[in-house]
Parts: C-alpha cells; structure tokens; sequence
C-alpha cells in the first residue's frame, strides 16, 4: 500500500526568534511495504515531542551541533528528527513486529522511517496515557530527576530556585524538590502560571519575572537566607541574579538558557568573584549522560504518579500542521507542561 506521508520543513535556517513562516509542509508519497532484507522499520508517529534545544539545531552555526549527534545541525528543506512515540506499520528487524509501541528518535510528519541502529525502543505501557512517554517518562523527566539529583546533589530542607518553573522540566524538577523536602519558588510569565505552581505543584513560593524589574531584589525578597541550588533553565540575567543570591557551596544545574537561544548578542555574565568565594559549582549537563539513573528515575517516577504526588502537566496540539505553531509558542511561553503534537489517534 502507498500513502502520502506529509512532514515539517525548514525553509530557511532560523538565527533569531522564530516564525511559523519559517516553516513549511512536504508531502511524499510512501509505500508502507519493506524490500526484503532491508533493515528498517516503518511507523505511524502518534505523539511527538516539541523542544527548545532544536532551535539551535536549525542556526546556521551553533556550537552545540558538534557535540553529540543528537543535537546535530538540520538543512533547510530535509527532514527534522525529534523525539516521540509511534506504532510500527512495517517491520524489518526481527525485534519489532507490526502494532509495536515504540518510542524513539522519529521525525516532524505522520510517518517516519527508521534504521536499525536508530534510536528506538518497544513501550512498556504500564497504564499510564501513551503521551506521559513523550515527557514526564522520556526525557523531559529523565532531564528533571538528573540534573536535580545528580547534578545538584540536594539535601533536605536545602532552599532551590527554578526557572521556567511551568515547563516540561521545570515543573518536575521543582515537584521532585519539594518530595525530597526542599523549599521551592520558581518562575514564569504568567499570573496563572504562578498560581499553578503554587496551588497545583505545591511549590511554597512563585512570581512572574515579566512583572520584575530588579531580579537580583527580587530574589532576595524570596530568599532571605539565600539560595542553595539553582535549577536553571533560561540563562542571562536569571543566571547572574541566582549567582549573586546563592549560598557558599550553592550549586547550578546549567540545563538550559533559552532566554539566549533566540538572541546571540545575549550571555549571562554572573559575577565569577561570586562563583570563587562563594565556592559556587555551576555545571552543565546533558541528561542522554546520565543514563545509569533511568531505572530510579522511571520507578520513582512512576511510584510518585501512582501515589498522585506528582502532577504531569502536558500542553498537546493535535495534527501535523499545529507542529510550527507549537515549536515557536515554546519561546513566546505559550506552553504549560510538556509541549507537543498528537498526529494520530492511540
Ligand atoms: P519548556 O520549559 O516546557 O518550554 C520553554 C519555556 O521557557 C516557555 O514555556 C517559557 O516559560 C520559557 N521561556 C521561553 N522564552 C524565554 C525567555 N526569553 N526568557 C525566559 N524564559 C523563557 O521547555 P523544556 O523542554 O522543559 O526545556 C526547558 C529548558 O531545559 C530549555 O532551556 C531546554 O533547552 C533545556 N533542556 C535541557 C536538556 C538537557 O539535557 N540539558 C534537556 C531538555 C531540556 P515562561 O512562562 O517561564 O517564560
């Protein structure tokens, strides 16, 4: 059988913020049978994932293409690879069989071909909704419990900042702090984004940095005893306010900086007499390291799920041609939760 597959494109390459229009719609038509002895499969994309750190994939230039492959810089007019979680219509590697649930490293349209070697792996759906496989038990989560466990080594009762607190994995990393006992406040854009985090998420303390005009006040005024790990997600001077705030020995999860994904001319400059007297560590990582952690993250993950301790909070589009709109909301803040597109019916 022949289908028509349509997919997502770039037209151009994106160096600054962008724009649906710097997207557009393919088509190709798709015979869903394998030749014999080709090593692939061919799956129907039912849930794919939306992220910031594609957009760095989609410059002309950006020093993370090189690092792993993952982040691998994409061509105007080819298809873009991203996260999701699909059903297998064709199979020609003997560990996949039709109607599989796998998820893995797919592409933005209705199909996606994969090679055997690609990164894929059969679902174990335990009952959960087959989107909690694109976030909250993918790498959203897996990004959230490392960097807050591994990277910011907590103890109880330590007081943890968060930046964009309502996102994928900010709202986990904060939920994950306030189970270990930490003191939590985060931030967003939003009134109703803080009320969220406060009333749903349980964190003690939120504010919407839109409404700030002194960051480094501000967060005195939510850390009066100063801060112990800052979890941060969006860079510049969120990242030099938290420094200036933070307690000997404090601890900086580098996870992102999307405030300066959009903008090359913006850095953070944080005070490095801070960092050295203040013995501060500021560490990046990249949760695809920290891989040993997966099983605690997914049995802790899921314990706290099924205790209803832990709140997923996914923002789902639905269709193929909802994916630029999604993509460019992500730095608009448009989202709440896990950002990303349903193509197709479970
Ligand atoms: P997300 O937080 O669900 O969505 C992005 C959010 O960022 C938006 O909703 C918005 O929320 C905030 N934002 C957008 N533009 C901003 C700006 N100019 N200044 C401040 N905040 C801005 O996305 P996510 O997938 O969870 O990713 C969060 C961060 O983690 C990103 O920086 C991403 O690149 C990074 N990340 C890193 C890894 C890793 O392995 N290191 C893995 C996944 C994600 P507000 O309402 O708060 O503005």
């Amino acid at each position: 059988m022949e289908v028509t597959n349509r997919y997502v494109v770039m037209r151009n390459h994106i160096d600054g913020t962008p724009q649906e229009s710097d997207f557009e719609l393919k088509t190709e038509a798709l015979s869903l049978s394998i030749e014999p002895g080709k090593k692939e499969l061919i799956v129907k994309n039912l849930y794919l994932s939306i992220d910031p750190y594609q957009l760095n994939r989609m410059k002309q230039k950006s020093s993370s293409q090189e690092t792993t492959s993952f982040a691998r810089a994409v061509k105007p007019s080819e298809a873009i690879d991203a996260y999701g979680v699909a059903r297998v219509v064709a199979s020609g590697i003997p560990a996949f069989k039709e109607d599989d649930l796998v998820a893995g490293l797919l592409t933005w349209g209705e199909y996606s071909i994969v090679k055997e070697g690609g990164l894929l792996n059969k679902v174990d759906n335990i009952g959960f909704p087959i989107s909690h496989h694109v976030g909250v038990l993918a790498f959203s989560g897996l990004t959230a419990y490392a960097g807050f466990f591994e990277i910011c080594k907590p103890k109880k009762g330590e007081k943890v900042f968060v930046s964009a607190a309502s996102g994928s994995v900010g709202s986990l990393v904060g939920q994950y702090a306030k189970l270990f006992g930490c003191y939590v406040v985060g931030c967003a854009s939003s009134q109703k984004k803080v009320d969220l985090l406060k009333q749903k998420l349980g964190f003690d303390e939120a504010f919407n940095y839109k409404e700030e005009t002194d960051l480094k006040s501000t967060l005195k005024r939510y850390f009066p005893d100063g801060i112990d790990i800052y979890f941060d997600n969006v860079g510049a001077e969120m990242l030099e306010a938290a420094v200036e705030n933070m307690n000997t020995f404090g601890r900086v999860a580098v996870c992102g900086v999307i405030s300066e994904y959009t903008d090359k001319g913006r850095r953070a400059a944080p005070n490095m007499v801070d960092v050295i007297y203040k013995r501060i560590t500021m560490q990046g990582f990249l949760a695809g390291d920290h891989m040993k952690v997966y099983k605690d993250f997914i049995s802790d993950t899921v314990e706290h799920i099924q205790a209803g301790k832990l709140q997923v909070l996914e923002d789902i589009s639905h269709g193929l041609e909802s994916i630029p709109s999604a993509f460019v909301g992500l730095f608009r803040g448009d989202n709440i939760g896990k950002k990303m597109v349903q193509l197709a019916d479970d």
